[in-house]
C-alpha cells in the first residue's frame, strides 16, 4: 500500500505551524506510521497541508487514519459520546417549513447562538424567495469522528427528505454545512452570501477595517469570504488572523486535545484586538465562551442585525427549541 507520505522531506514545516503536532513532536509522516488515536487529537483545520512542501495534506491523512481505527473497532467513542448520541440521527431536526424549491439550512450552531437571528433572517428569505427553512445537522462531525456508515446513512436521510419536500436548492448558513454538503447533496447548495448577492438582498458593512478571523473551511478556497467581500464593496477592508489555526473546535478534537484547544484561544485573546469578526457560529460562540471580547459574527453585522450570544447551556435549549418551532 502506498503511503501518504511517502515524499515526506522532514522539513519540519507541518510540526512548527500546529499546536498538535509540535505538542508531540510529531510531523504527518510519523503520525502515518503510528496510525492510532493520536489522530483524534487533530484539529483538522489544515494548516499543516498549506504549509507543507510537498503537498501532503495533513487533514485527509487524519480522517483516513480516523476512518481505519473505526472499522478496527479500536476507537474508545465513549469520549465523543454527547456528540455522537445528539449528531448520529440529530435529535433536533425538523423539516415541518422545508416544502419549498429553496430551503434555508442554518444547520446546528447558528441557531444555536443566534436564535433570533435565525428567524430573521428565515423572514428575509421567505418575503424574498419564498423559501422554506429546514433544521438538521449536516453530518460533518460524525464524518470527521471517521464514521463512514453512519456518515452515508445522514447524507442519505437528507437527501430522501428534500427530495419528498420538492426542494432543490439549499442556502447553508454555515461554512462547514457549506463544504460539507455541497458535493455529496442531489440539490444544488449554495452559500448565504452568495444567495445574497445573487438576489440583491441588501447585505452590506459600514465602512472601515475589520479582524476577521477565517473559518478553517473556507480558508483555503475564500469563496465565502470573497462574497463576504464583493457584498460590501472598497469601503469595507479585512485584516486576516494568520496565526491561529483554528478556534479550537475543529475535528472533535476539544473533546481529547483540551489544553491545546485553549492555547490557540489564549493566542487569539493575547492579540487584545477591540473586536474579531467571523462568519462561523461556533468559532464565534467558542470565542464567547473563551472569554475573548466582542465576538461578532458578520451575518448579522451585515443584517444590521443585533443579538447578544447566549451564555452556557442555553444555547442547548435554543437548539432544541427549533425542533418544535413552525417557521
Ligand atoms: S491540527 Fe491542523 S495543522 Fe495540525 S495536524 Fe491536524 S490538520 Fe494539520
Ligand atoms: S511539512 Fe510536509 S514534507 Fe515537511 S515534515 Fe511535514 S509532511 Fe513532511
Amino acid at each position: 500500500m502506498s503511503m501518504k507520505t511517502e515524499n515526506c522531506i522532514k522539513c519540519g514545516n507541518c510540526t512548527s505551524q500546529c499546536v498538535f503536532l509540535d505538542k508531540y513532536h510529531l510531523d504527518l509522516s510519523d503520525m502515518e506510521a503510528r496510525n492510532d488515536e493520536l489522530s483524534y487529537e487533530c484539529f483538522l483545520c489544515g494548516k499543516c497541508t498549506e504549509a507543507c512542501p510537498q503537498g501532503i495534506d495533513g487533514r485527509e491523512l487524519m480522517l483516513d487514519i480516523r476512518k481505519s481505527l473505526i472499522k478496527a473497532n479500536k476507537v474508545k467513542l465513549k469520549r465523543f459520546r454527547s456528540i455522537v448520541g445528539e449528531k448520529k440521527n440529530y435529535i433536533f431536526k425538523n423539516y415541518s417549513g422545508g416544502r419549498s424549491q429553496i430551503a434555508l439550512f442554518p444547520g446546528c450552531n447558528f441557531p444555536s447562538f443566534f436564535p433570533k437571528a435565525t428567524v430573521q433572517i428565515a423572514n428575509i428569505f421567505k418575503e424574498k424567495l419564498g423559501a422554506g427553512i429546514i433544521f438538521d445537522c449536516c453530518g460533518k462531525p460524525i464524518s470527521e469522528l471517521g464514521m463512514e456508515a453512519e456518515e452515508k446513512r445522514i447524507i442519505d436521510n437528507i437527501n430522501t427528505r428534500l427530495k419528498a419536500l420538492g426542494v432543490k436548492e439549499l442556502i447553508t448558513m454555515c461554512p462547514n454545512c457549506y463544504y460539507f454538503l455541497r458535493d455529496k447533496l442531489d440539490v444544488e447548495v449554495k452559500d448565504i452570501y452568495s444567495k445574497l448577492r445573487e438576489c440583491g438582498i441588501e447585505a452590506e458593512l459600514p465602512s472601515g477595517e475589520y479582524d476577521v478571523f477565517m473559518p478553517c473551511p473556507d480558508r483555503n478556497e475564500k469563496k465565502l469570504l470573497t462574497a463576504i467581500k464583493s457584498l460590501s464593496g472598497e469601503s469595507v477592508q479585512f485584516k486576516l488572523v494568520e496565526d491561529v489555526q483554528c478556534c479550537g473546535l475543529g475535528g472533535l478534537a476539544k473533546c481529547t486535545e483540551t489544553a491545546s484547544a485553549d492555547l490557540l484561544m489564549q493566542r487569539l485573546k493575547d492579540k487584545g484586538l477591540e473586536d474579531i469578526y467571523t462568519y462561523c457560529a461556533t468559532c464565534c460562540g467558542n470565542f464567547g465562551r473563551s472569554g475573548i471580547h466582542n465576538p461578532k459574527h458578520l451575518l448579522l453585522e451585515m443584517l444590521n442585525i443585533k443579538e447578544q450570544m447566549p451564555k452556557g447551556a442555553a444555547s442547548l435549549f435554543n437548539r432544541a427549541a427549533f425542533k418544535f418551532k413552525r417557521l
